[in-house]
């Protein structure tokens, strides 16, 4: 299990909302050994990674990688950094991960950028002086207590908007500072400029900016400063690694997502590989009847975020054409208490119930909104692997994306993939080979046309199921993800070379 360290105690991952605890948290991740990846690699892949590492290790002389982001749960980021710290332990590189605090209004802030970033109004709030004093005070508010973790000649890595106002007290405290942002729009409106300009003062003073898709940065960066890394998954965590057809079946069966009981107990793997057997179940709005082991089911998993566009799942889905009777719809998304830095999820949530409510009986009972409990985030991350494991047709129809890491998911699990064509989906997915590529976002009915296609013609789906984790094997893996890190960190240390 992760333990977070909060203030020197130990306070366990079932905390309910961490960043109400007014404290930075640091979140304990076991050690990975990269030898875990060589059975999904291969040996030369295996021996360049162990070879960076070695290099990174002697070059940083006992200094350390710090990531700092604002969530230790929830998300592609707290993903991301899991599983990255752990295998940069386990290759020796010493590596922290730091939670920052913050109240409700900076993270309404903070959201409100994210979504100008991704190109959308957001709740329409401005970004003045206003919102500016109150960002720049949640960060000196967290300055204190970070800057006394942080040692001259450490490496800090920060991510996204709501941890860029450090770079500063980071590089005063004889840090390098290498800022990530995980989002970002292609086009730079007025809206997206906005944001960029709001970020602006902090992000220019990082060593460097990493962002997934070049496209994502701003022209007034300096270009030498800028490296594109697209994110990476673990294949061999809880969320990812293989689960037989049977193993996925008892576990939905279990927490309470098939009209079936589980023919063997089942459990899960922790980290520290102990077994632990599922405790909670997920809170499912249906109608009484769920779906049987056999029925398709086609599945979206995202937070409740407007940008994912649940709603334009259920309606794509509900008015799909020719579709077989006997398929289900899953909408899955955390359980809207879980996470910390996501104040809009109750609405979301709120307007697709509603919506659901609508639907005409016949159809409703197959349309399922589920809540995954993050209380404990392996048994989740558990739960959300039964999920992809058992989907026939997985859907990610974003309206904008940032990189996209429940597509890299999907790839790997080996399924068909409905996807809209926005952000890093587009580096993901070659549209008609390792899945289909919506080019219009917004239209609900070419969505539903593609998934009742997949549903009806099982065997070419099975072959850009296919298509896609070799896809995401080559691409999407740490080791590469760990292989450009390490390029960088030397990079930031010239007198190393
Ligand atoms: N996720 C999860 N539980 C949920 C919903 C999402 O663990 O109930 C995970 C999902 O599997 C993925 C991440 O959260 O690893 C979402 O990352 P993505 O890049 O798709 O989107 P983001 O949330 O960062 O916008």
């Amino acid at each position: 299990m992760v333990v977070i360290k909060c203030a020197g105690e130990i306070v366990t991952a079932s905390v309910g909302r961490i960043a109400d605890t007014g404290k930075v948290l640091e979140v304990e991740v076991p050690p990975r050994s990269p030898d875990l990846l060589i059975p999904f690699v291969n040996k030369r892949r295996g021996s360049a990674l162990a070879e960076a590492a070695q290099t990174v290790s002697h070059a940083l002389q006992g200094r350390a990688v710090i990531n700092i982001n604002s969530t230790a749960r929830g998300g592609g980021v707290a993903e991301l950094v899991q599983g990255l710290c752990g295998y940069a332990k386990g290759a020796g590189v010493e590596s922290r991960w730091l939670v920052i605090d913050g109240d409700s209004e900076f993270f309404r802030i903070t959201k409100r950028i994210h979504n100008n970033l991704h190109g959308e109004k957001g709740d329409g709030g401005p970004l003045g002086e206003a919102e500016r004093g109150h960002y720049e005070r949640v960060m000196a508010e967290n300055v204190a207590t970070i800057s006394a973790k942080v040692r001259t000649g450490d490496i800090v890595i920060l991510h996204d908007p709501q941890t860029a106002g450090l770079a500063a007290a980071m590089l005063q405290a004889g840090a390098r500072v290498i800022w990530r942002s995980h989002i970002g729009h292609e086009r730079h409106d007025e809206l997206v400029n906005t944001a960029w300009e709001f970020l602006r003062p902090y992000i220019q003073q990082a060593d460097f900016c990493i962002f997934s898709l070049a496209e994502y940065a701003p022209a007034w960066l300096d270009s030498a400063a800028v490296r594109v890394i697209n994110p990476s998954i673990d294949p061999s965590s809880a969320k990812n690694e293989a689960l037989g057809l049977d193993a996925a079946r008892d576990i939905l069966a279990q927490v309470g997502l098939l009209d079936a009981a589980p023919v063997t107990a089942p459990s899960f793997r922790r980290e520290d590989g102990s077994q632990a057997p599922f405790i909670h179940r997920v809170e499912a709005l249906t109608d009484g009847a769920l779906p049987r082991p056999d029925d398709p089911v086609v599945v979206q998993i995202a937070r409740w975020d407007a940008l994912k566009d649940m709603a334009g799942v259920m309606r794509a889905f509900t008015r799909m054409e020719h579709a077989p009777a006997d398929a289900h719809l899953f909408l899955v998304g955390p359980s809207t208490s879980g996470v910390a830095d996501d104040p809009e999820a109750g609405v979301v949530l709120a307007e697709c119930t509603a919506q659901w409510r609508a639907l005409p009986d016949a159809i409703r009972h197959r349309v399922h909104l589920v809540s995954v409990p993050m209380d404990d985030r392996e048994e989740n991350a558990a739960i959300i692997n039964a999920i992809q494991s058992h989907a026939t047709v997985i859907v990610q129809k974003s309206l904008a994306e940032g990189f996209g890491l429940t597509v890299t998911e999907a790839m790997w699990k080996g399924k068909p993939i409905v996807a809209s064509a926005v952000g890093g989906i587009r580096q993901q997915i070659i549209d008609g080979q390792s899945g289909i590529l919506l080019p219009d976002p917004w239209d609900e009915a070419a969505c539903g046309q593609a998934i009742g296609k997949l549903l009806t013609n099982p065997t070419w789906a099975a072959e850009l199921g296919a298509a896609a984790r070799e896809r995401a094997r080559e691409l999407f893996l740490p080791d590469r993800h760990l292989l450009q890190y390490a390029q960088l960190i030397l990079e930031t240390m010239p007198e190393a070379a």
